[in-house]
């Protein structure tokens, strides 16, 4: 693992309005820049590497975290405002689209934290919460206030863990993050599973594994859910990783269809969402 530095410095808002994939949602909020996930190979599909946010001095995503100091002070400026103009009430976050607001800094920083705080004294229509880290668990305390303004969303790409190992190192383990979605749930928090991007899996054993932690999944792929109807995706090379891993019949338009079946016949139609119209359905 390379040295990971962190660093303080102040934004200018914290509410971004949104477009393309989170057309759904009004903004989109980064408590954070860059990514501690996407260390040491972490998350090799993860398309945020390739955006002009990404570039810090030619250092590799992954290897620098930039807290947004103000943000606490900020948002509570913009939820204010909204607020006044009588748009609060129907406004939709989603937190967050280029970072993980649960990543290890999280522990001292408490940016994400804070953040909760102000949706308590502000509320708004809905709040989804995208993680998938452990670390959420912390703030339950928090997520039971907000009830159903929140919806926690915990990406679960398989149920394999082997795969979990090859393809996204330095995440928790399938073990690890059932057990928080458990937690929210039996918190009476909303929660579903982000499987995002979808990786190799066996189908029957994941629906049956989802089943009883969320209250409903969203399954997104490689060429769907890039932005980019895959380019991106084959841009960072997935194809050749898949390959190289064994993995190559599991790289291509449509391989999901066998995890959809499975998970709408184990949960129910209602229960199985699809890509930018399942998160978008807040
Ligand atoms: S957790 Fe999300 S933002 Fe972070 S590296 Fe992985 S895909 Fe990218």
């Amino acid at each position: 693992m390379s040295a990971r530095t962190y660093s303080f410095e102040k934004a200018t808002r914290a509410l971004n309005p949104t477009g393309g994939f989170l057309a759904g949602f009004s903004y989109s909020l980064n408590p954070y820049v860059g990514c501690a996930f996407g260390d040491s190979g972490g998350c090799p599909f993860c398309y945020v590497r390739t955006l002009a946010i990404a570039r810090r001095g030619g250092r590799p995503w992954g290897s620098w975290v930039v807290a947004k100091a103000n943000l606490a002070e900020l948002l509570e400026r913009e939820l204010r405002a909204l607020e006044r103009s009588g748009r609060l009430g129907g406004t939709t976050v989603f937190m967050s689209s280029a970072t993980d607001p649960y990543q290890g800094l999280e522990r001292t920083a408490g940016l994400t934290r804070s953040a909760l705080e102000a949706f308590i004294r502000h509320p708004i229509r809905r709040l989804l919460l995208q993680t998938r880290s452990p670390l959420v668990e912390r703030d339950l305390d928090l997520l039971r206030w907000l009830g159903p303004r929140v919806l926690v969303s915990i990406t679960l790409e398989t149920d394999d863990d082997a795969v979990r190992r090859a393809l996204t190192p330095t995440s928790p383990s399938v073990e690890r993050r059932l057990r928080t979605a458990l937690a929210m749930k039996r918190a009476g928090v909303p929660v579903q599973f982000a499987i995002a991007p979808m990786m190799p899996n066996h189908p029957e054993r994941f629906a049956a594994l989802v089943d009883h932690a969320v209250d409903r999944v969203i399954v997104d792929t490689y060429f769907d859910g890039d932005g980019a109807g895959g380019r991106r995706s084959r841009a960072l090379g997935m194809g050749e990783i898949h390959a190289r891993l064994g993995y190559e019949g599991w790289f291509r338009p449509g391989a999901e269809a066998e995890l959809m079946r499975a998970l709408r016949a184990r949960l129910g139609e209602e229960r199985v969402l699809f890509s930018c119209e399942g998160f978008g359905a807040v």
